[in-house]
């Protein structure tokens, strides 16, 4: 039995479902972390529960998904580094927590300042964007972020959180993508995984709307890209089709800590 003000902090209801949904989503990167190494790319259609803690859940996350799938890969020796690329528009301040002192677990955020949680925790690098940032700054931003920490980290697998509520028409997040902005997002970041050799582990993250299929469409945005990617990854190894993933410098604009 959880204690009442923990109970709050996470938001949710502590029923039988949401228990159940909680340990499933787990699961679900554990799973799709060892499904990653042997295929490459992979995804959990949940997860991202990245505002839960070591000792508490808060922010609607009950257990911190992707800071357990790291732990048990490194643990079992399946993997010696992870790198985790968090794009949800809110700081992924639990998993930064959780996995502090695990120096094989490189954590990066890239979210809005001025969202939830108001007290940010540390992660390997923090990059807050102001609020109204729009598709250009966003993608110069990341793709300058992505080409410096793939090399730096050199991980054995890519953790991704693809939260979709940086989303210009999302209600909770304060940033101003458009669809074709998350699907550049999408093709930026597996591509580049791709292109450094990377397996990935995808979740969905955050996303707000009353029209869950709204939603939904937004959430099917990174498999369809991620098909998009790995099918011209292989045109490419058959010779079909030669690619080239150009990652654009950041302009400046946001505040950066490391
Ligand atoms: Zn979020």
């Amino acid at each position: 039995m959880l204690d009442g003000a923990i109970v709050r902090r996470i938001g949710l209801p502590m029923e039988e479902a949401v228990v159940r949904r909680s340990r499933a989503a787990v699961g679900g990167t554990v799973l799709a972390s060892r499904l990653a190494l042997e295929h490459g790319v992979a995804f959990n259609t949940a997860g991202g529960s990245h505002h839960a803690f070591s000792a508490y859940g808060a922010g609607y996350c009950v257990f911190n998904d992707v800071a357990v799938a790291s732990k048990v890969l490194l643990e079992e020796r399946r993997v010696k580094s992870v790198l985790i690329i968090d794009l949800d528009v809110h700081q992924g301040d639990g998993t930064a927590e959780i996995l502090r002192r695990e120096g094989r677990a490189f954590t990066f955020s890239m979210h809005c300042e001025e969202n939830f949680p108001k007290i940010k925790q540390r992660s390997d690098r923090d990059v807050a964007l102001p609020a109204g940032t729009g598709d250009a700054e966003y993608l110069a931003v990341l793709g300058s972020e992505l080409s410096a920490l793939l090399p730096r980290v050199s991980p054995d697998l890519v953790l991704y959180n693809a939260g979709v509520d940086p989303h210009r028409e999302d209600r909770l997040g304060k940033l101003a993508l458009s669809d074709a902005g998350l699907e550049a997002r999408e093709r930026a970041v597996i591509g580049a995984c791709r292109l450094h050799g990377v397996p990935v582990a995808c979740v969905v993250g955050g996303g707000y709307d009353l029209d869950v299929e709204i939603i939904a469409r937004r959430h099917m945005i990174v498999h369809r890209q991620a098909r998009a990617v790995v099918g011209q990854t292989y045109a490419t190894a058959r010779g079909e089709r030669a690619t080239s993933e150009t990652f654009p410098t950041s302009q400046g604009g946001p505040s950066v800590s490391d």
